[in-house]
């Protein structure tokens, strides 16, 4: 069976960025189980599985755009050190859920100068060209449910309670 819309695949991958630095891998671990033609992967792998057949190894690169985005200075804000008051001592690192003109985002510390803290919006991946080893385990038609929910269950998926 090859990899189509509305095919549930499971696949083993190793993600790196663009210095070759393993960032994320299911070697030793669950492979990943997603529903293919949905947008659930990044555009740019989702793109490159289309009409595999299971077995198939490959790599492929990923431009940013085709991956988690551009990096959007947009979502770059400098805001008040006295906003973060309720989260005690403010590092660089910490991780909040901000409101933002685009809604609630999740955004990290990148910089702290005197009274002024700077939080990036970003996905932490945004800007990065990246590249999967991809080995895919296994293809199956996607069953109405999963279909009508956009999602996998059972194995490697989503458990409803
Ligand atoms: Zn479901």
């Amino acid at each position: 069976m090859n990899v189509a819309r509305d095919t549930v695949v499971t696949i083993h991958y190793t993600l790196r960025n663009g210095s070759g630095e393993v960032l994320d891998s299911s070697a030793g671990g669950e492979p990943l189980a997603y529903m293919h033609g949905g947008s659930n992967i990044v555009a740019g792998l989702e793109e490159a599985l289309d009409g595999r057949p299971v077995g198939d190894r490959f790599s492929v690169a990923v431009p940013a755009a085709k991956a988690y985005g551009e990096h959007d200075p947009g979502l770059v804000q400098q805001v008040p050190r006295r906003a973060f008051q309720a989260a005690g001592e403010v590092r660089k690192g910490m991780r909040f859920t901000a409101q933002t003109e685009r809604g609630p985002r999740q955004v990290v510390v990148t910089h702290l100068a005197g009274d002024m803290v700077t939080v990036d919006g970003n996905h932490p991946l945004a800007g990065q060209a990246l590249s999967f080893d991809v080995e895919i385990a296994d293809v199956r038609d996607a069953s109405a449910e999963e279909i009508a929910h956009g999602h996998v269950h059972g194995e490697g998926g989503h458990h409803h309670d």
